[in-house]
This record gives structure tokens, sequence and C-alpha cells, in this order.
């Protein structure tokens, strides 16, 4: 049946946060030392302020601390700079994520930069992705959403090992260190981005594909290898009239289409996005576990 083939991240989600609640617990009793994330937003946007409500009770959920600041659209760089150092000298915070997008004034890779690399839960400092990309080297903290992708893969038995793995996509955020990540696991790696001729002659060769474009459903049945494993990282609002917000959320890959060809694929919603905050608390965890050396 279709429903055999869906990997379901929700439910491997809710199994990790199980973990993670047990773990948080376990090191107050035995240390008396609560996990801490800290999170910054700038500005009003309304998306933004939902992720950072969704990881704040994502926190909570497992008895992990949640620090908050917020800051207006017109702050300045200096104050954004001003809350990262606080959070670098907190003792009670692990983590410390500054939502994306800052707004313009900013230059983003200066405040990035500023965060602590052994409090840069989202991964994205670039001592972080530098290690990530070189042999013999490890990254304090990988990226949330690929570290979520390489996870499924992993809860589902997936062989990636000597395995033909296409990336859509090339962000700094998703398809960059995901495709890092799978040649770390030792799979053949193909990135596909914008400027890509013939993406569906790629695409068709690969045994995994992960998908994190922001094209509703680019990736056609036709362009997927009968029993490829497929991993849809993106989140497309579509307009539909019979929906209640007047819109639905699809991902990159033509869910229909794909999954009678695919051996596995991801939902949207349901599949990746519910792991990228299970990796988030994950981080988070690992962080204060290192910093308290507690095994
Ligand atoms: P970006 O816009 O930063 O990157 C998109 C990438 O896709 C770029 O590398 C771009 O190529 C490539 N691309 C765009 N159009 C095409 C095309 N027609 N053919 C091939 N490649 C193309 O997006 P993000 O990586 O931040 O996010 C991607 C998607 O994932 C979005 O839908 C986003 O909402 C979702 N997302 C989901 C998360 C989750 O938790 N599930 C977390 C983060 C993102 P080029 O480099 O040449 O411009």
């Amino acid at each position: 049946a279709a429903s055999d083939k869906v990997i379901d991240g929700k439910a491997v989600a809710k199994t990790i946060r199980d973990e993670i609640t047990v773990e948080v617990s376990r090191m107050k009793e035995s240390i008396g030392v609560v996990p801490g994330l800290a999170v910054i937003l700038v500005g009003d946007r309304k998306d933004s302020a939902t992720y950072v409500r969704n990881k704040k009770k994502a926190c909570e959920s497992v008895g992990i601390q949640s620090f908050e600041v917020r800051l207006a659209e017109d702050s300045s760089e200096e104050e954004v700079m001003k809350s990262v150092s606080g959070f670098n000298d907190d003792p009670s915070v692990h983590g410390i994520l500054v939502q994306l997008p800052l707004p313009s004034h900013m230059d983003e890779q200066n405040i990035l930069n500023a965060v602590s690399i052994e409090k840069d839960v989202d991964g994205f400092h670039p001592l972080n992705i530098g290690r990530l990309a070189m042999r013999g080297r490890e990254p304090l903290f990988v990226p949330c959403t690929p570290k979520g992708c390489i996870e499924l893969l992993h809860r589902y038995n997936v062989d990636i090992k000597g395995k033909r793995a296409v990336v859509i996509g090339r962000s700094n955020i998703v398809g960059m260190p995901a495709a890092l990540l799978l040649q770390r696991e030792d799979a053949t790696v193909t990135i596909i981005h914008s400027r890509t001729k013939n993406p569906e002659e790629i695409t068709r060769e690969a045994d995994i594909i992960i998908s994190a474009v922001g094209q509703p459903n680019m990736v056609r049945g036709s362009w997927i290898k009968p029993g490829a494993v497929l991993i849809d990282v993106g989140i497309n609002p579509v307009e539909d009239p019979d929906a209640p917000r007047g819109y639905r959320l699809v991902g990159d890959i033509c869910y229909e289409e794909a999954s009678k060809v695919a051996s596995a694929i991801t939902p949207v919603p349901g599949g990746v996005g519910p792991m990228t905050i299970a990796m988030l608390l994950s981080n988070t965890l690992t962080s204060a576990k290192r910093i308290h050396n507690f095994q």
C-alpha cells in the first residue's frame, strides 16, 4: 500500500523528543543542570515569530529552558551583537539561535560569526560549516534541517554508503550541508541548482534525493528512478480555495506521482519539518552535555 512508503517525520520526531526528555531529566537529576536555548528575534515578521514560538514550545515539552530576546525592526547591529555576547557569557545558555532573516540593514555574517561556536546549535558558524566540509574534522554542530534528513534515512535503515545521492538546492542552510553530510556517509553526491541543465536526467540516476528548492511540485514522477528514497525539504504554499486559510503547503516533489515510483518518501507537511525542531533540541542537549562534561 502507498502508506507503507511514507517516511513519517512526525512520528520519528516524537520518538526523538521522548529520548531527549529522558536525557534532560537524567542530566538535571545527576548534576543539577538544565539545558538552555536562547533565541534572538529581530523585527516583526509573522513567519519568524511563529517559528520562534514553536521552538519555545518544543523546548518546554522536553524540559529545556528557553530564553528569548525580541528586538525592534529598527534596532542597530550593535544591539543584536550585545544580546549575542550576553548569551555567549551566560552559563545557563547552551545554545544560541539568531532567527533569520535579519533586517536588511544588518550584516548577517557579522552576527552569525559572533555566536560562540560552542553554542552554535544552528550550525551556521563558518568554522562549523568548514569542519563539516573537511575530512578528519568534526563540526561541533550540524545544521538542523539537513541533519534531520540524514536522521530520517538512518531511522528508516536506508543504506547511504556507495549510493548515488542527488541534492536539489545549494543554500547554506539546507542544500550545501545536506550534500556534505551525504558525502560524509560515503554516498556519491551530485548537486543540482538553478543553472543545472536537464536536472531530470540527473535525478533519474539517484538512489536518494534530498530536495530543498522552494518550487512547488517541481520534481515529477518521471524524474524518479524506481525504488528511490525521497526526502522533500520544500515547504511551499499554493493557493487552495477549499483550504481554511486559502492555501495549503506542498513540497518540491510531486507527491502523488513520485510516491508511485519511489520506495519511500517524506510527506509535506509531516516529513522533514518536525525533524528540524527535534534536531535543534538534540543539538541543545548535546551542547549542554559537552559544556558540563556529562555523558
Ligand atoms: P533557498 O532559496 O535559499 O535555496 C534554493 C535553492 O534551490 C538554490 O540553491 C537554488 O539555486 C535552487 N533552485 C531554485 N530554483 C531551482 C530550479 N528551478 N531548479 C533547480 N534548482 C533550483 O532556499 P532554502 O534552501 O532556504 O529552502 C528551500 C526550501 O526548503 C523552501 O521551500 C523552504 O521553505 C524549505 N525549508 C524547509 C525547512 C524545514 O524545516 N522543513 C527548513 C528550511 C527550508 P541557485 O543556488 O542557483 O539560486
